[in-house]
Protein backbone atom coordinates (compact mmCIF):
# COMPACT_ATOMS: atom_id res chain seq x y z
CA UNK A 1 0.00 0.00 0.00
CA UNK A 2 1.67 3.40 -1.37
CA UNK A 3 0.84 6.90 -0.61
CA UNK A 4 0.23 8.67 -3.41
CA UNK A 5 0.30 12.60 -3.40
CA UNK A 6 -0.95 13.36 -7.26
CA UNK A 7 -0.55 16.94 -8.24
CA UNK A 8 -1.67 19.15 -4.85
CA UNK A 9 -2.22 22.80 -5.90
CA UNK A 10 -3.77 25.01 -2.92
CA UNK A 11 -4.98 28.66 -3.48
CA UNK A 12 -6.14 30.62 -0.93
CA UNK A 13 -8.78 33.42 -0.90
CA UNK A 14 -8.49 36.27 1.94
CA UNK A 15 -9.87 39.56 1.29
CA UNK A 16 -10.13 39.48 -2.41
CA UNK A 17 -5.91 39.00 -2.12
CA UNK A 18 -4.68 35.43 -3.57
CA UNK A 19 -2.27 33.19 -2.13
CA UNK A 20 -0.85 30.47 -4.13
CA UNK A 21 0.60 28.19 -1.82
CA UNK A 22 1.16 24.88 -3.49
CA UNK A 23 1.62 24.31 -7.25
CA UNK A 24 1.53 20.68 -8.79
CA UNK A 25 3.19 18.79 -5.76
CA UNK A 26 3.45 14.54 -7.06
CA UNK A 27 5.02 12.06 -4.19
CA UNK A 28 5.01 8.58 -3.52
CA UNK A 29 5.41 7.76 0.04
CA UNK A 30 6.08 3.67 0.12
CA UNK A 31 5.22 2.03 3.35
CA UNK A 32 8.35 2.31 6.32
CA UNK A 33 9.78 5.36 4.52
CA UNK A 34 10.31 8.47 6.44
CA UNK A 35 10.35 11.82 3.96
CA UNK A 36 11.41 15.06 5.67
CA UNK A 37 10.10 18.25 3.94
CA UNK A 38 12.23 21.23 3.88
CA UNK A 39 11.59 24.60 2.60
CA UNK A 40 11.37 28.68 3.52
CA UNK A 41 8.99 29.76 5.93
CA UNK A 42 6.02 30.30 3.84
CA UNK A 43 6.64 27.95 1.05
CA UNK A 44 3.61 25.82 1.71
CA UNK A 45 4.98 22.83 4.39
CA UNK A 46 1.83 23.34 7.02
CA UNK A 47 -0.77 23.33 4.15
CA UNK A 48 0.75 20.12 2.46
CA UNK A 49 0.57 18.50 5.55
CA UNK A 50 -3.08 19.35 6.92
CA UNK A 51 -4.11 18.41 3.00
CA UNK A 52 -2.78 14.61 3.38
CA UNK A 53 -4.17 14.78 6.72
CA UNK A 54 -7.59 15.29 5.00
CA UNK A 55 -8.11 18.40 7.52
CA UNK A 56 -7.55 21.21 4.34
CA UNK A 57 -9.16 20.78 1.02
CA UNK A 58 -6.47 21.20 -1.92
CA UNK A 59 -8.07 23.18 -4.91
CA UNK A 60 -6.99 20.63 -7.53
CA UNK A 61 -5.31 17.15 -6.87
CA UNK A 62 -5.63 14.34 -4.74
CA UNK A 63 -4.39 12.00 -1.88
CA UNK A 64 -4.78 8.37 -1.70
CA UNK A 65 -3.53 5.15 -0.79
CA UNK A 66 -2.84 2.46 -3.43
CA UNK A 67 -4.31 -0.28 -1.93
CA UNK A 68 -3.87 -3.93 -3.45
CA UNK A 69 -7.35 -6.33 -3.21
CA UNK A 70 -6.29 -8.16 0.34
CA UNK A 71 -5.48 -4.65 1.80
CA UNK A 72 -8.92 -3.31 2.68
CA UNK A 73 -9.18 -1.86 5.96
CA UNK A 74 -9.21 1.57 5.36
CA UNK A 75 -5.82 3.13 6.39
CA UNK A 76 -5.54 5.30 9.78
CA UNK A 77 -3.62 8.14 9.88
CA UNK A 78 -2.07 10.05 12.86
CA UNK A 79 -0.99 13.50 12.83
CA UNK A 80 1.43 15.08 15.42
CA UNK A 81 1.72 18.88 15.93
CA UNK A 82 4.09 21.34 17.37
CA UNK A 83 1.95 21.99 20.76
CA UNK A 84 0.96 18.64 21.89
CA UNK A 85 -2.85 19.57 22.44
CA UNK A 86 -3.33 17.92 25.41
CA UNK A 87 -6.11 17.68 27.72
CA UNK A 88 -5.39 19.19 30.94
CA UNK A 89 -7.91 17.42 32.84
CA UNK A 90 -6.40 14.37 31.75
CA UNK A 91 -3.82 12.56 33.06
CA UNK A 92 -1.25 11.61 30.89
CA UNK A 93 -2.77 7.86 30.49
CA UNK A 94 -5.82 9.44 29.61
CA UNK A 95 -4.49 11.56 27.16
CA UNK A 96 -2.74 8.56 25.43
CA UNK A 97 -5.95 6.68 25.60
CA UNK A 98 -8.03 9.35 23.69
CA UNK A 99 -6.27 7.95 20.38
CA UNK A 100 -7.74 4.31 21.23
CA UNK A 101 -11.58 5.31 22.54
CA UNK A 102 -12.71 5.02 19.06
CA UNK A 103 -10.48 1.74 18.11
CA UNK A 104 -12.65 -1.81 17.80
CA UNK A 105 -9.65 -3.64 20.11
CA UNK A 106 -10.11 -4.82 23.50
CA UNK A 107 -9.80 -2.94 27.00
CA UNK A 108 -6.78 -5.22 27.22
CA UNK A 109 -5.38 -4.62 23.82
CA UNK A 110 -5.93 -1.00 24.73
CA UNK A 111 -4.49 -0.86 28.08
CA UNK A 112 -1.10 -3.09 27.17
CA UNK A 113 -0.42 -0.76 23.95
CA UNK A 114 -0.77 2.65 26.58
CA UNK A 115 1.63 0.79 28.54
CA UNK A 116 4.16 -0.11 25.76
CA UNK A 117 4.04 3.70 24.27
CA UNK A 118 4.61 4.76 27.54
CA UNK A 119 7.68 3.03 28.10
CA UNK A 120 8.62 3.79 24.60
CA UNK A 121 8.76 7.34 25.01
CA UNK A 122 10.42 7.48 28.43
CA UNK A 123 7.23 8.82 30.47
CA UNK A 124 7.46 5.58 32.75
CA UNK A 125 6.44 6.88 36.45
CA UNK A 126 4.34 9.33 34.87
CA UNK A 127 1.06 7.83 33.87
CA UNK A 128 -1.26 9.37 36.58
CA UNK A 129 0.72 13.16 36.29
CA UNK A 130 -1.66 15.94 34.36
CA UNK A 131 -0.24 17.95 31.73
CA UNK A 132 0.84 21.10 33.88
CA UNK A 133 2.62 18.91 35.91
CA UNK A 134 5.19 17.91 32.70
CA UNK A 135 7.96 19.48 31.04
CA UNK A 136 7.39 20.87 27.01
CA UNK A 137 9.24 17.96 26.28
CA UNK A 138 6.87 15.68 28.33
CA UNK A 139 4.28 16.45 26.89
CA UNK A 140 5.34 16.44 23.58
CA UNK A 141 5.90 12.93 24.21
CA UNK A 142 2.78 12.65 25.19
CA UNK A 143 1.33 13.38 21.77
CA UNK A 144 3.44 11.57 20.34
CA UNK A 145 2.46 8.07 22.17
CA UNK A 146 -1.32 9.10 21.63
CA UNK A 147 -0.45 8.91 17.89
CA UNK A 148 1.76 5.63 17.91
CA UNK A 149 -0.78 3.73 20.26
CA UNK A 150 -3.00 3.51 17.32
CA UNK A 151 -0.53 2.25 14.86
CA UNK A 152 -1.02 4.50 12.07
CA UNK A 153 -0.49 3.42 8.45
CA UNK A 154 1.19 7.02 8.14
CA UNK A 155 2.38 9.39 10.76
CA UNK A 156 2.35 13.39 10.14
CA UNK A 157 4.86 15.46 12.14
CA UNK A 158 4.46 19.33 11.68
CA UNK A 159 7.62 20.72 13.49
CA UNK A 160 6.70 19.01 16.65
CA UNK A 161 10.17 19.83 18.36
CA UNK A 162 10.50 23.01 16.90
CA UNK A 163 8.62 24.21 20.65
CA UNK A 164 11.71 22.74 22.88
CA UNK A 165 14.86 23.83 23.88
CA UNK A 166 17.90 23.24 21.79
CA UNK A 167 18.88 20.16 24.21
CA UNK A 168 15.89 18.50 24.27
CA UNK A 169 15.08 18.69 20.69
CA UNK A 170 18.63 16.70 20.42
CA UNK A 171 17.18 14.48 23.12
CA UNK A 172 14.02 14.28 21.53
CA UNK A 173 15.44 13.37 17.81
CA UNK A 174 17.85 10.63 19.41
CA UNK A 175 14.29 8.90 20.72
CA UNK A 176 12.39 9.78 17.22
CA UNK A 177 15.12 8.18 15.27
CA UNK A 178 14.96 4.70 17.75
CA UNK A 179 11.09 5.23 17.96
CA UNK A 180 11.47 4.42 13.74
CA UNK A 181 13.97 1.61 14.01
CA UNK A 182 11.78 0.05 16.45
CA UNK A 183 8.18 0.61 14.38
CA UNK A 184 9.32 1.61 11.07
CA UNK A 185 6.31 3.90 10.88
CA UNK A 186 5.39 5.37 7.54
CA UNK A 187 6.21 9.11 8.11
CA UNK A 188 6.44 12.32 6.55
CA UNK A 189 8.15 14.85 8.50
CA UNK A 190 7.71 18.56 8.48
CA UNK A 191 10.72 20.54 9.91
CA UNK A 192 12.64 24.02 9.09
CA UNK A 193 15.91 22.57 10.81
CA UNK A 194 17.97 20.65 7.98
CA UNK A 195 20.13 18.74 10.21
CA UNK A 196 17.05 17.50 12.04
CA UNK A 197 15.94 16.07 8.56
CA UNK A 198 19.08 14.74 7.55
CA UNK A 199 19.48 13.30 10.85
CA UNK A 200 16.17 11.35 10.50
CA UNK A 201 14.65 10.41 7.10
CA UNK A 202 15.12 8.11 4.17
CA UNK A 203 14.38 11.36 2.00
CA UNK A 204 14.28 14.93 2.03
CA UNK A 205 11.99 16.95 -0.19
CA UNK A 206 12.97 20.45 -1.09
CA UNK A 207 10.30 22.79 -1.54
CA UNK A 208 10.98 26.59 -3.50
CA UNK A 209 9.72 29.70 -1.85
CA UNK A 210 6.34 30.57 -2.52
CA UNK A 211 4.19 29.08 -4.66
CA UNK A 212 5.38 25.57 -3.21
CA UNK A 213 6.90 23.26 -5.44
CA UNK A 214 9.17 20.96 -5.14
CA UNK A 215 12.87 21.86 -6.38
CA UNK A 216 14.61 18.73 -5.39
CA UNK A 217 14.53 15.44 -3.57
CA UNK A 218 17.31 13.76 -1.60
CA UNK A 219 18.09 10.39 -0.93
CA UNK A 220 19.93 9.84 2.38
CA UNK A 221 22.26 7.10 2.01
CA UNK A 222 22.75 6.46 5.94
CA UNK A 223 22.18 3.29 7.76
CA UNK A 224 19.08 4.56 9.88
CA UNK A 225 20.69 2.44 12.79
CA UNK A 226 23.50 3.81 12.98
CA UNK A 227 23.12 7.46 12.03
CA UNK A 228 24.99 8.95 14.59
CA UNK A 229 27.95 7.62 13.94
CA UNK A 230 28.07 9.90 10.80
CA UNK A 231 27.98 12.99 11.93
CA UNK A 232 30.31 14.29 8.69
CA UNK A 233 28.05 12.81 5.92
CA UNK A 234 25.35 14.57 7.87
CA UNK A 235 26.98 17.62 7.42
CA UNK A 236 27.87 17.22 4.19
CA UNK A 237 24.45 16.83 2.94
CA UNK A 238 22.96 19.67 5.08
CA UNK A 239 25.57 22.27 3.51
CA UNK A 240 23.99 20.64 0.08
CA UNK A 241 19.94 21.28 1.04
CA UNK A 242 21.53 24.42 2.29
CA UNK A 243 22.49 25.49 -0.70
CA UNK A 244 19.46 24.33 -2.70
CA UNK A 245 17.57 26.51 -0.17
CA UNK A 246 19.62 29.19 0.69
CA UNK A 247 18.01 32.10 -1.94
CA UNK A 248 14.59 31.14 -1.54
CA UNK A 249 15.16 31.56 2.20
CA UNK A 250 16.23 34.86 2.28
CA UNK A 251 13.86 36.28 -0.43
CA UNK A 252 11.35 34.72 1.69
CA UNK A 253 12.15 37.05 4.30
CA UNK A 254 12.85 40.08 2.36
CA UNK A 255 8.83 39.35 1.19
CA UNK A 256 8.06 38.88 4.82
CA UNK A 257 9.32 42.43 5.62
CA UNK A 258 7.87 44.40 2.53
CA UNK A 259 4.47 42.91 3.28
P1 LIG B 1 4.86 26.92 5.99
O1 LIG B 1 4.28 25.89 6.90
O2 LIG B 1 5.80 26.37 4.98
O3 LIG B 1 5.50 28.05 6.73
P2 LIG B 1 2.06 27.51 5.32
O4 LIG B 1 1.54 26.28 4.68
O5 LIG B 1 1.70 27.76 6.71
O6 LIG B 1 3.65 27.56 5.12
O7 LIG B 1 1.58 28.76 4.44
C1 LIG B 1 1.81 28.87 3.03
C2 LIG B 1 1.26 30.19 2.52
O8 LIG B 1 -0.16 30.16 2.56
C3 LIG B 1 1.67 31.40 3.35
O9 LIG B 1 1.84 32.48 2.47
C4 LIG B 1 0.51 31.63 4.25
O10 LIG B 1 0.40 32.98 4.60
C5 LIG B 1 -0.67 31.20 3.38
N1 LIG B 1 -1.79 30.66 4.17
C6 LIG B 1 -1.74 29.61 5.02
N2 LIG B 1 -2.95 29.36 5.57
C7 LIG B 1 -3.79 30.29 5.05
C8 LIG B 1 -5.18 30.57 5.19
N3 LIG B 1 -5.97 29.83 5.99
N4 LIG B 1 -5.70 31.63 4.49
C9 LIG B 1 -4.94 32.37 3.68
N5 LIG B 1 -3.61 32.16 3.49
C10 LIG B 1 -3.04 31.14 4.15
MG1 LIG C 1 4.31 25.56 8.98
Amino acid sequence: MQLVIDGICKRYENKGRETVALDGIDLVVKKEEFVAIVGPSGCGKSTLLNIIAGLTSPTSGEVYFERSEDEINLPNISVVFQEAGLMPWRTVRENINLGLEKMNISEEEKRNRIETYIKMVGLEGFEDAYPHQLSGGMKQRVGIARALTTKPDLLLMDEPLSALDAQTRIVMQEELLNIWNQEKHRTIYITHNIEEAVYLADKIIVLSRRPGRIKSVIQIDLPKNSRKEHQSEILNYRETIWNLIKDDAQQAIKEDIDG
